[in-house]
């Protein structure tokens, strides 16, 4: 199959094969590779009435040798355990998700987009409440299913930086559930991300409901900033430590390349809004975005703080060490990759 990978976006593209498991009485099925790519499923679903979902994203990049290269994917599988724990739904085990991903992979070599090209293969492993059901309470049976999706690069020819906007909602509640991938937690903020684009910038900026002076994240990004070292000391890479923010694995892993590999001081601590103008670069980080730069940032009274390099080199460097890593060109120190033979492999 040739692909224009490059112009794929972050699209829907269905492929062959999908895993799907079931539970039910008390267990998970083992676990089968399913055709259909539609769901039928009872209309007195807990997960279409009352959210009782959740979901995991990441990627799968070919490495040089053909081989699709999954990053950090057992931390995927311990966060979906915790959010469904967090949901009362059975947490898959650890094993049957990463067998369910790299299923999903080996069953569609022709989806991997090829070495170098800048595109990945997208795994969305999803979670949900299935069941007759009426009356609040958790559903007599689940799904888990995995499907995967071909996703172009998020920048085409360079990082381009993006205009965040301090939002007047809150993501979550203080104390509720902002640290799990519940579905819940992302419908109310598709009116707050149009509002930030009604206002000529890309994307939400959440402060912490509790206090709304410290920065929280974007949509589905976490966020950090460089502060620069004074007298010959190393730059300091900051981000939000906060109980609202889903704790990236791409932020958690920034963290340690700009220890190990930059050597700058890394603090994951809350971040006042007042320390925007201190500053130096400011970017988002998931497996989405990567690593994002971020140029400007709208406050609430309409002023705005713009960042004095739009698109950092600490950004730019990371970005290059973390995609050098999960796409198999530079040396794994942190054993984070996980390689899954294909078919396309040699
Ligand atoms: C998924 C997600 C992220 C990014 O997490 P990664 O593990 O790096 O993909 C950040 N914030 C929110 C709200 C998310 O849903």
């Amino acid at each position: 199959m040739s692909r224009d990978w490059v112009n794929l976006g972050v699209n829907y593209h269905a492929t062959p094969w999908r895993f799907q498991a079931i539970w039910e009485d008390g267990a998970w099925s083992e676990g089968e590779l399913v055709a259909e790519a539609t769901i039928t499923l009872s209309e007195g679903s807990t997960a279409i009435h009352y959210g009782q979902q959740c979901f995991e994203g990441l990627k799968a990049h070919a490495g040089p040798g053909g081989q699709a290269l999954l990053f950090r994917a057992d931390q995927n599988a311990a966060r979906m355990a915790r959010t469904a724990e967090r949901l009362l739904i059975p947490p898959p085990p650890v094993e049957l998700f990463l067998r369910g991903v790299e299923a999903t992979i080996r069953a569609n070599p022709e989806a991997l987009p090829p070495h170098g090209c800048g595109a990945s293969l997208y795994l969305r492993p999803l979670l949900i409440g299935v069941g007759d059901n009426l009356g609040l309470r958790t559903a007599p049976r689940f799904v888990f299913r995995v499907f995967c999706s071909p996703v172009g690069p998020y920048f085409k020819g360079g990082l381009q930086p993006i205009r965040l906007a301090i939002s007047p909602f809150d993501r979550v509640a203080a104390r509720g559930t902002g640290s799990f991938k519940a579905g819940g937690n992302y419908a109310g903020g598709l009116f707050a991300s149009r509002q930030a684009k009604s206002l000529g910038c890309d994307e939400a900026l959440y402060l912490d409901p509790q206090t709304r002076s410290f920065l929280d994240e974007a949509g589905s990004a976490n966020v950090f900033g460089i502060l620069p070292g004074e007298g010959g000391a190393p730059d300091t890479l900051v981000t939000p430590a906060s109980d609202s923010i889903l704790p990236s694995i791409t932020m958690d892993a920034l963290c340690t390349l700009a220890k190990d590999e930059l050597g700058l001081v890394v603090e994951r601590r809350p971040v006042p809004v007042s320390e925007l103008p201190k500053l130096r670069e400011l970017a988002c980080a998931g497996t989405a975005a990567v690593v994002t730069p971020v140029s400007a940032v709208r406050l609430e009274d309409g002023s705005e703080i713009t960042l004095p390099q739009p698109v950092g080199e600490v950004t730019k460097r990371l970005f290059e060490t973390l995609t050098a890593v999960q796409t198999g060109v530079a040396e794994d120190r942190w054993s984070w990759r996980r390689v899954v033979a294909t078919k396309a492999a040699v």
